[in-house]
């Protein structure tokens, strides 16, 4: 495998694997904090389940880069933790962590409050663990919470899924999925949605998860996939992820499927460039980020495969794989980014300029039409 990394005077400011809080990422330059689709100013990822059932460990694994290992030993949760994730201009969200032994009962719980703007429930069921009290406990929750906003995304993380073989990795989502779907028709609330997602922590599993749960919170995901699929059809590119640098969350990638081994790859080359950024960047100024626009990043692999990592604005990155033939011709893969990066900046400003009509205009909502911000991105 050959490296080569073109961050000329890009230094990277902070630990590597320990980063995001100390990022130094502040808003976007000039941008708001992003609109959910329920018109509440930022997006709300309620984290719930029962105690231990991991839910501390993927909010620090997927969001402070703690290492799996580390989580061994975190206090269980015992209390509401308000966690800002403000380090992405796209992905901006709370996650509010609950003890699991809330009691929904209890009268001094403002339910209005911690659902009303709640964009996305997630719970978190331990596989490794006896689960009848966790799904007696997602009926309560889901149903309550329902009521209260019946746009919420629920999301049924069934976790700690590395000590279980696949096929009771199966079992039990097949098993959970259909208990889970029994009581809420029998509560009589069979409108209900539950997505299942198998996750740990020890793989790339949960960020695969929080990823396509993130991109439900984006307004703007279609617009963004299109983009991405006109790019590669013009680049020769087999697939490529609009990543958020920081979380290594994809918030878009092109219509073709994921297959988990291209996105830990492009996972790792982004620890890869941010590491080799802070070991061998210059560091000029106290506050540099890890990235410029200038900043890209090549790797060669042996199997006649191209990675090929593009800054797309202070937060956002694109990775992309394709064949290594077709990269003789990367002249109009660049020529072709340039025109994808002034896209995604329409959107963005699109979007700014939506959340300003809204706040002026508070009678009708704007309605985010990817297809005319893509039409004009990219006939300039
Ligand atoms: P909380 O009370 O829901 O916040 O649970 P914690 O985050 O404190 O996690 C409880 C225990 O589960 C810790 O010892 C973690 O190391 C462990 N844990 C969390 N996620 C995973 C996972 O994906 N796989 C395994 N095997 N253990 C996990």
């Amino acid at each position: 495998m050959s490296y080569q990394d073109d961050e000329e005077g890009v230094p990277f400011d902070g630990n590597p694997s320990s980063f995001p809080k100390d990022f130094g990422y502040g808003p976007f330059d000039g941008d708001q904090e992003i609109m959910s689709s329920s018109g509440d100013q930022k997006p709300r990822i309620l984290l719930m389940g029962l105690r231990r059932s991991g839910k501390s460990s993927i909010q620090k694994v997927v969001f402070h880069k703690m290492s799996p290992n580390e989580t061994l030993f975190l206090e269980s949760t015992n209390k509401i933790v308000k966690d800002d994730i403000n380090n992405s201009s796209f992905v901006q969200f709370q996650i509010w962590d609950f003890p699991g032994q809330i009691d929904f009962f209890d009268s001094t719980f403002d339910y209005d409050m911690i659902f009303g703007g709640c964009g996305a429930l997630i719970f978190v069921i331990d596989a490794q663990d006896d689960y009848l009290e966790a799904l007696n406990k997602l009926n309560l929750t889901v149903t309550k919470a329902y009521k209260i906003n019946p746009n919420i995304k629920f999301e049924v993380f069934i976790h700690k899924v590395d000590g279980l073989g696949d096929d009771f990795k199966m079992e039990s989502q097949r098993d959970i999925h259909q208990r889970a779907t029994d009581d809420l028709n029998d509560s009589g609330y069979d409108q209900i949605h539950l997505s299942f997602h198998l996750t740990s922590i020890y793989d790339h599993s949960i960020f695969e998860a929080f990823s396509k749960v993130v991109q439900k919170l984006i307004p703007q995901l279609p617009a963004l996939e299109n983009l991405l699929n006109i790019l590669n059809n013009n680049s020769a590119i087999e697939k490529s992820f609009l990543f958020d640098v920081v979380s290594k969350i994809y918030i878009a990638t092109d219509s073709t499927p994921v297959d988990m081994q291209s996105y830990e790859l492009c996972c790792d080359m982004i620890d890869v460039v941010i590491d080799v950024s802070w070991i061998y960047g210059v560091k000029e100024e106290q506050d540099a980020a890890a990235f410029d626009e200038q900043s890209f990043s090549l790797i060669k692999l042996n199997n006649g495969t191209v990675l090929y990592l593009r800054e797309v604005n202070k937060f956002l990155a694109l990775v992309c794989i394709l064949r290594e033939d077709n990269f003789d011709h990367k002249g109009t893969v660049d020529f072709n980014f340039l025109i994808f990066r002034n896209a995604i900046q329409q959107v963005f400003e699109f979007r700014n300029k939506c959340q300003a009509t809204q706040m002026t205009n508070s009678i009708g909502s704007p309605v985010v039409n990817g297809n005319s911000v893509m039409a004009e991105g990219l006939s300039n």
